[in-house]
């Protein structure tokens, strides 16, 4: 087993400082802009390939690394420089992670390539699960998937919402139930490809942070994927299906939960880059500002501020890191461990934003210095890939093994 270790080695290192100078010099002076453009910030993305930021050869480097920290460590340093600039080049690694989840060697092998395209011609891709009444409670999910076993075809027919990506993604992951009737047991999730007639972009959502990322409705309107865009299979599929229907257990978790999991210390240690940018800023302005001739971070009630702020963003880190270690070395999460990172970095990233800007005082609150920007974004941190509320209860369930609700 891969000893945890603290001290990341001169390979992570290396990465991280590569990606600091990225987030530096290239996503922060470009934030401001892309945040009231709210569009997808397409050159910085192709910046991100042409460096090899943005590719699946980088993400399955960092994904792949033994000790667990190299995505950590990408995410923080890439959000640290810009949230939403941030999620616009690493959203597609959520339906990335959906197919390496749940797809075939030959699915991953043929699709995870599309999603990223290549640094001359760049591809995003979408993860889409939730829908207008299935939020939280993804066993209500209403998207219909359905065999036409003549063509060796499956037809979908649904809405999705909140999707990152959705309808200007190269590829589509989508989420459908199989069987209504089983819940979360009766869903799967299959490829869209590209071109595909019948899905079509709904409303674009207009939102209070994170606004270089695209989050639209995707519209599923008699959409015939072929056979081989089942993930996993179909024979998989009928097992599962029948040992559900037995009411037995499989091993295996419904495709959305999987998916969720695998993904939730990677989306805290974005709020921890988010906590880290907002706390630097406050901590300089804190030792130049002069009130009463002294500068502010002289008082205990600013300073102490500093210190809570500090000391829980490197908890918030510690606790992403022993996650992702412990996914790397395949340990089980039997305190939900994934979920326990994604919301103390969650609720840390609100707390140190909300502080930055009282210590900026007015200047906290215009756009003329980014914890403003900061502030809003971090907003979301409690919001997607399970809500805080979602996160506790997994939790709750973990330890106490109680049917909570
Ligand atoms: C910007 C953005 C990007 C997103 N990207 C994607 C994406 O790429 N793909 C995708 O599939 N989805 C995506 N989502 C959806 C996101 O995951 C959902 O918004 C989230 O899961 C919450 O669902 P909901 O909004 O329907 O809230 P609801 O589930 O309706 O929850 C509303 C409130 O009720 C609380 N609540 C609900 N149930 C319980 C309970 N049992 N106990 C206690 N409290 C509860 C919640 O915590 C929350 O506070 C995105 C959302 C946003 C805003």
């Amino acid at each position: 087993m891969t000893t945890f270790s603290l001290d990341p080695g001169p390979d992570q290192i290396a990465v991280r400082d590569w990606l600091h100078g990225f987030a530096a010099d290239v996503v922060r002076p470009a934030a401001a802009e892309w945040d009231e453009r709210e569009e997808t910030p397409w050159p910085i993305i192709q910046e991100a390939a042409k460096l090899g930021i943005y590719s699946l050869d980088f993400y399955a480097q960092q994904f792949f690394d033994p000790s667990g920290v190299g995505i950590p460590i990408a995410m923080e340093e890439l959000f640290w420089g810009d949230a939403g600039i941030g999620l616009a080049i690493t959203g597609t690694t959520l339906a990335a992670v959906a197919v390496l989840a749940n797809g075939t060697d030959e699915q991953i092998g043929t699709w995870a390539p599309q999603m990223f395209g290549t640094p001359e011609e760049v591809r995003l891709a979408a993860f889409c699960s939730s829908e207008p009444d299935a939020g939280s409670d993804v066993s209500a999910l209403r998207t219909r998937a359905v065999y036409d076993q003549a063509k060796d075809e499956w037809v979908l027919n649904g809405t999705k919402t909140w999707a990152t990506n959705g309808g200007i993604a190269h590829v589509h992951v989508v989420v459908a139930t199989v069987d209504p009737e089983l819940g979360a047991r009766g869903q799967a999730s299959f490829i869209v490809p590209p071109g595909t007639p019948g899905l079509s972009q709904g409303q674009k959502f207009k939102k209070h942070g994170i606004r270089a990322s695209h989050t639209a409705e995707v519209v599923l309107d008699g959409v015939r994927v072929p056979g081989h865009c089942l993930l996993g299979g179909k024979e998989k599929l009928d097992a599962r299906l029948a040992r559900a229907r037995e009411g037995t257990r499989g091993s295996g978790k419904n495709a959305a939960m999987a998916t969720f999991e695998a993904s939730r210390p990677a989306v805290g240690a974005q709020a921890v880059g988010i906590a880290r940018a907002a706390y630097e800023v406050a901590l300089d302005y804190a030792g130049t500002r002069v009130q009463f001739g002294k500068p502010i971070i002289e008082n205990q009630g600013v300073a102490f501020q500093l210190a809570d702020m500090k000391t829980r963003i490197d908890a918030a880190r510690l606790l992403v890191w022993r996650a992702s270690w412990m996914a790397a070395t395949h340990q089980p999460f039997t305190a939900a461990e994934g979920s326990m990172s994604k919301l103390y970095a969650g609720e840390t990233a609100k707390f140190v934003t909300e502080r930055a800007m009282q210590i900026l005082g007015g200047n906290g609150f215009t756009r003329e210095y980014p914890v403003e920007r900061m502030h809003r974004d971090s907003a979301i941190y409690t919001v997607f890939e399970g809500t805080s509320e979602i996160q506790r209860l997994v939790i709750a369930r973990a330890v106490s093994g109680a049917p909570i609700r």
